[in-house]
């Protein structure tokens, strides 16, 4: 495949724009070539500067569950537009939108929006201390929720690929505040609770762990989570910016039968446009300002477009089988990675949840981020860019999840199994 475009225009934002990327992922680093640069996408496809086709599995990091460009979407954006960007002043559309937002989500009964999923978990998190006097938070190793100093902390996704767990420029003072439980391990969440007793504020985690590959929560870990938090007076923030909408219309909550006293969202719910939010129960969220002490705010929060480009992708969501199809489709896929799978020599471990996977080349089964570590990741390396060499774009990353939309057809999905036969052939 030719990328010689891709290549021109990688040096020249190299010199302008630190790694040539405006996020750290997407520079290829760790799968040992450089990054494509993207002209356009149309439903399951996406096309590079050099006129290269790939059927996309990136999806944007999750929210493009329609596919690219989807007719409706873009017809809401662009109407929107002509009425004006952003006023920095209440419009309809966040109401409704919010409207959306709690009717899926039950115990959500107020939601603010904002504009990406690190400003939603950083918000729930200073909420979740105002409200209870308390400074202490728990996450789980190896679970990202964005960029916020006191969540940079043994985080996954980028800083698990270039490792660098607990990110320099992050104040030890900070970090203090911040416990590390092993995920899927209710002991270790036990004893830290225990040893910090009436001090920790809320535990936040991602109810399927989208960003050390596809981690699912073993069987009871989410009630028992829920059932120490309600006994201990913490709140349970669960982080839904890539599950939410995702795994289920009502999310890993909805899948899993468990609820936060906080939710937080992203992603699927600016349908592409930057957007996040954070919701949960009432008397929580009125400790926010204007209504309480607990400061939060935005000049682009609740942005006319994305909030159009939301409300457009959650009315298309809540047509009739569309989780049901989707759900199909990323059966079909691993029906077929498990048949080539099994007949090859190489160690691969596949695990998904709804229209979210993985491929770790190890045996696994993976449950937690130490179990994520083991695997190959020079091998993954190779697997990444032979299928990208065929045409099929994956998380350039062994600790990323990659995203089924429903516009995946049969035959992309058929071609995505062929080549990873080859690919195989070749790790
Ligand atoms: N939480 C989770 C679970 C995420 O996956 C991400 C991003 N991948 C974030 C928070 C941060 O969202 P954003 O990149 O929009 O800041």
């Amino acid at each position: 495949m030719n990328h010689t475009k891709s290549e021109e225009l990688f040096v020249k934002a190299k010199a302008i724009i630190p790694g040539g990327v405006n996020s750290p992922v997407r520079a290829f680093k760790s799968a040992g070539c450089n990054p494509i640069f993207i002209a356009k996408a149309a439903g399951s496809k996406i096309y590079d500067v050099d006129g290269n086709e790939y059927i996309d599995y990136v999806g944007s990091w999750g929210p493009m569950i329609l596919g690219h460009c989807h007719p409706k979407v873009v017809e809401a954006i662009q109407k929107t537009a002509a009425s004006g960007a952003s006023f920095g002043a209440p419009t309809p559309l966040e109401t409704e939108l919010a409207e959306i937002v709690c009717e899926a989500y039950p115990n959500i009964e107020k939601v603010r929006m904002v504009s990406s999923g690190t400003e939603a978990t950083m918000s729930a998190i200073r909420l979740a201390r105002g409200y209870t006097g308390r400074d202490k938070i728990l996450k789980f190793d190896g679970c990202y929720h964005g960029h916020a100093d006191s969540l940079l902390v043994k985080a996954g996704s980028g800083l698990a690929t270039f490792g660098v767990p607990t990110s320099p420029g992050v104040p030890a003072d900070f970090a203090k505040y911040t416990l590390t439980a092993n995920y899927n391990d209710l002991a270790n969440v036990q004893e830290l609770v225990a040893a910090n007793k009436g001090e920790i504020a809320c535990i936040i985690l991602e109810a399927v762990a989208g960003n050390m590959g596809c981690v699912p929560p073993v069987k009871g870990f989410l009630q028992e989570l829920r059932d120490l938090c309600t006994a201990e007076g913490i709140i349970l923030i669960i982080d839904e910016v890539m599950t939410g909408f995702r795994v289920a219309y009502g999310g890993a909550q909805e899948r899993f039968g468990v609820r936060g006293d906080l939710v937080c969202l992203g992603k699927i719910i600016g349908g592409g446009l930057p957007v996040g939010a954070f919701g949960g129960k009432r008397e929580i969220m009125d400790s926010l300002s204007p209504e309480g002490g607990v400061y939060q705010a935005g000049t682009l929060s609740g942005n006319p477009l994305a909030m159009s480009a939301g409300i457009a992708t959650l009315k298309l969501l809540q047509q009739e089988g569309f989780y049901q199809q989707l759900e199909e489709k990323a059966a079909y896929l691993e029906k077929g990675v498990q048949q080539v799978a099994g007949n090859s020599p190489i160690a691969t471990c596949w695990q998904r949840v709804g229209g979210m996977f993985c491929t770790y080349f190890q045996e696994g089964p993976v449950n937690n981020f130490d179990a994520a570590l083991a695997s190959d990741t020079e091998a993954f390396g190779r697997y990444f860019r032979s299928m990208l060499d065929q045409g099929i774009n994956l998380a350039p990353a062994q600790f990323e999840a990659g995203f089924i939309s429903i516009s995946h057809s049969k035959e992309d999905l058929d071609k995505t199994i062929a080549a990873l036969e080859k690919a195989l052939a070749t790790v």
